[in-house]
């Protein structure tokens, strides 16, 4: 009951925050502030009535169009609060599993735990947000990425004194723990600047960016580095199925000019490799390590 309930809770604060994340995805890239003016129509300037803004189910009614001038809303705005809202949700669902109602109040109360929750809700969040950027605008800024490996670094030194701790050993001292975090860290930010490297030697002209080397760096302090480097194998594989698509239907590529595809976003690919590595990523890698034989 507790479990369901959070669950759905969780489900709409993530359309809530999705929906907060598509005013910032719109205004970022043009400087604007977040918070002021209210939420309006980009195309009118018509500001939206509270039935305008309701996440989901606004755009279902209207139809995907804006209420006052028809102007087409797009597909980003669903696609987003749809996206938090899932994996609120599903985050939700794994964590209150193995949670009392006592020990999730005890939990809370306790700081170290808070910040862990917090910046579990914060990863998929920024995720998205990455990848609508570098989607729309080929774009990953630092003060998204950065300040992101940092938080990573300390959810996962967290989650590792955690785990030390169910499993009745001594919380390990810091260093070590901190340590092996920034090694994968490194790792995985050198792997895009060596293919980055090696692309320039060969064609004298940039072919991945260093933002995509950053958020390469985020997805190691998130996930461990063997879990980033299949997100980095998903994404690849996705990139080279849409520059597929591009290159044999010729309408994909007229119907992409408003979303960069035809520049292949790579960070657009990390980031779902990212989501598929974090949902899915130890059972993935448990299959083929068994299927490889180890
Ligand atoms: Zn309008």
């Amino acid at each position: 009951m507790i479990r369901m309930g959070g669950t759905i809770l969780a489900a709409l604060l993530g359309l809530a925050f999705g929906s907060f994340l598509n005013v910032c995805l719109s205004r970022w890239p043009e400087g604007e502030s977040v918070v002021h003016p209210r939420s309006h129509c980009r195309h009118c300037s018509h500001t939206l009535a509270w039935w305008e803004n309701v996440p989901l189910v606004s755009w279902l009614a209207l139809r995907g169009r804006c209420h006052s001038c028809r102007a087409w809303i797009g597909w980003r705005y669903p696609l987003v609060e749809l996206a938090v809202g899932v994996l609120w949700a599903q985050q939700a669902w794994g964590y209150l599993s193995e949670q009392s109602l006592d020990l999730l109040i005890f939990n809370l109360h306790s700081p170290e735990r808070l910040v862990f929750l917090i910046g579990w809700a914060i990863f998929p969040w920024v995720l998205t947000a990455l990848a609508v950027l570098d989607a729309e605008n080929l774009w990953l800024p630092d003060w998204l990425t950065l300040p992101g490996i940092a938080l990573g670094l300390v959810c996962t030194i967290l989650r590792n004194r955690r785990q030390m701790e169910l499993s009745a050993l001594s919380p390990p001292p810091l260093a070590p723990g901190a340590l092996y975090c920034l090694y994968g860290i490194f790792a995985a930010a050198a792997l895009i600047l060596l293919i980055r490297w090696v692309y320039w030697l060969i064609r004298h002209r940039e072919g991945i960016g260093l933002g995509d080397a950053k958020l390469m760096a985020l997805l190691a302090a998130w996930l461990g580095l063997p879990q980033a480097l299949l997100a980095f194998g998903l994404g690849v594989v996705l990139g080279a199925l849409a520059a597929v698509v591009l290159l044999v239907v010729p309408s994909a590529r007229r119907e992409s000019e408003t979303w960069a595809l035809s520049k292949l976003p790579l960070g657009t690919f990390l980031c779902i490799g990212g989501i598929v590595s974090s949902l899915w990523g130890g059972h993935i890698l448990a299959a083929y390590l068994r299927w490889a034989g180890f």
